[in-house]
């Protein structure tokens, strides 16, 4: 399986749901259906990749990122959240 993630909106889902939802004069209550496998392989996606979390490790003038192995200068270590090469959220662990 590939590491693209297709993610869906949850109010589409709901808004489906209302709108497909039927008066019931006996329970007087609105029936809600029961959202089904076609429903959901028809709902709209966004691809995203799931958010890789790293660390940088500490070498004598640069520092490395934990996920790719990516380097930058060791003077731009508090300017990056994310590592520059591969889009990985550094907050596993802070450098002194
Ligand atoms: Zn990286």
């Amino acid at each position: 399986m590939s590491n693209k993630m297709e993610l869906i909106d949850r109010n589409e889902l709901l808004e489906y749901q209302y709108h497909s939802s039927e008066w019931n004069d006996e329970t007087q209550k609105f029936d809600l259906p029961v959202v089904d496998v076609t429903v959901i392989k028809n709902a709209p996606t966004v691809e995203a990749e799931p958010v890789k979390h790293g660390k940088w490790i500490k070498f004598p003038g640069v520092i490395e990122c934990s996920i790719c192995g990516g380097w930058i200068g060791k003077e731009h270590t508090f300017g990056y959240k994310y590592c520059p090469h591969c889009g990985a959220k550094m907050d596993l662990e802070e450098l002194e």
